[in-house]
């Protein structure tokens, strides 16, 4: 199977989903996190539990965000956020599902609405009272200078990036639209996931029992390659720039 395939099923479909993960971030300089090597295996996950019950725990995910150490944000988006971009914009894809947290797929021009966010967003923080959304800009002097852990401006609560932490529960919305998308497809495209980590890995074969095509390009073999239409073992950056070209 060849890049010529999927530009022939991206033509022939009526709408698509793209369910984005790791990979297509890597090709950013963003780290992946469950590889080998990857920032999970050099620094332990400050879970959800520990960020609200421990000062000591919310200074060390702070220190993390405000000096760059996780290095989920601050990149470029690529070749393949941009080529997703593209697809959006010419009605292909209704929807863009990502596994991510780095702000790429925003960044690259798709619009805030067809993105949903399974794990939320690292490139700002919210207050897990009352959801009052803060920027990091604007919490980072007070805390590399001061030393001061970001509280809510509004009512005081705890504030988190906005991300899904371990421990937390799968966010409610976004999950029940990413199901409403991937069953109203005709094709899905998995653009960069190893599709191991569940619920999210669930979407792909949700489709196919559906009655949709479905896509897979990787790097690696996934464990959904057996159940796909079409298979490329690929950068997604070059893949996508071939399949969608820039005009
Ligand atoms: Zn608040």
């Amino acid at each position: 199977m060849s890049r010529a395939d999927l530009a022939r099923m991206i033509a022939d479909a009526r709408r698509c989903v793209v369910f984005t993960g790791a990979g297509i971030s890597t090709e950013s300089g963003i780290p992946d996190f469950r590889s080998p090597g990857g920032v999970w295996s050099k620094m332990k996950p400050i879970y959800f539990q520990e960020f609200v019950a421990d000062p000591a725990k919310r200074r060390e995910a702070w220190e993390r965000v405000f000096t760059g150490r996780a290095g989920w944000t601050g990149r470029q988006p690529n070749s393949g956020h941009f080529a997703v971009a593209r697809l959006v914009q010419q009605g292909k894809v209704a929807a863009v599902i990502t596994q991510n947290v780095d702000n790429l797929h925003q960044d690259s021009g798709v619009p805030d609405d067809r993105i949903i966010e399974l794990h939320g967003n690292a490139s700002y923080a919210k207050c897990l009272e009352c959801g009052e959304r803060h920027e990091l800009e604007e919490l980072k002097d007070s805390f590399l200078k001061a030393g001061e852990i970001p509280y809510c401006r509004r009512c005081g609560g705890l504030v988190k990036t906005a991300t899904i932490s371990f421990g937390q529960a799968m966010p409610e919305e976004p999950m029940a639209r990413a199901e409403q998308e991937t069953l109203s497809c005709d094709l899905f495209i998995v653009l960069g996931s190893s599709l191991v980590v569940f619920p999210a890995a669930g979407f792909p074969l949700m489709a196919k029992r559906n009655g949709a095509a479905l896509a897979i390009v990787n790097r690696e073999p996934t464990e959904m390659d057996p159940y796909a239409d079409l298979v490329l073992h690929d950068e997604i950056g070059p893949a996508l720039s071939a399949v969608v070209p820039a005009n």
